[in-house]
């Protein structure tokens, strides 16, 4: 398995609308979906999307840590590797939620954001099995943020608050964001 590199905004693959994957036989594919996994665990990441490693496919990975920790805040959704490909969310609450964000792409950035409490997602396996998901509190979040990457969304686009740890230099894109201390958030 190989480690990919994460991009930041300075590639436009990031801002692109990626492509639905149609030839789910492909090896290469199987091969990126490897390696995508492979690198958010690397990244201490809890989701991963293909423009992030700048491949412009509709194809998302995630997993919620499973420390104890973690089983006590999100139950079963802990530590289950999701592998989506062509996600589209066809459900959404109509109560939202605001919870602290970043993103492997924005290193050092930090915001608020307002997500669906919960949302159903649909979409294919690896193999190009259908598959439904129902996603609720952290989890639906993720799935909201990594879904968000394959049209080029990044969470500042929605933040109501930015932030960025001090040692950060600001991205040329984000430079207004406001420079306050760092406060790390527990998750994410
Ligand atoms: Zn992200």
């Amino acid at each position: 398995m190989a480690l990919l590199e994460i991009i930041t905004p300075s590639n436009p693959t990031l801002r692109k609308k990626a492509k639905r994957v149609s030839d789910f036989s492909n090896k290469k594919l199987q091969q990126l979906i490897d390696d995508m996994v492979f690198t958010m665990h690397e990244a201490v990441g809890v989701g991963l999307a293909a423009p992030q490693v700048d491949v412009g496919q509709r194809l998302i990975v995630i997993q919620l840590p499973d420390d104890e920790e973690s089983r006590e805040e999100y139950g079963d959704d802990a530590g289950v590797l999701f592998v989506v490909l062509n996600p589209e969310i066809v459900k959404a609450s109509k109560e939202m939620v605001e919870g602290v964000e970043a993103c492997l792409s924005l290193p050092g950035y930090f915001g608020k954001v307002n997500r669906h409490q919960q949302v159903l997602v649909k979409g294919f396996d690896r193999h190009g099995n259908p598959i439904r998901i129902k996603a609720k509190d952290w989890l639906a979040r993720v799935f909201q943020h990594e879904i968000d990457h394959l049209d080029g969304v990044l969470f500042i686009d929605h933040a109501t608050e930015i932030w960025r740890s001090r040692d950060v230099e600001p991205i040329a894109e984000i430079e207004e964001a406001e420079d306050e201390p760092a406060t790390e958030p527990d998750v994410e």
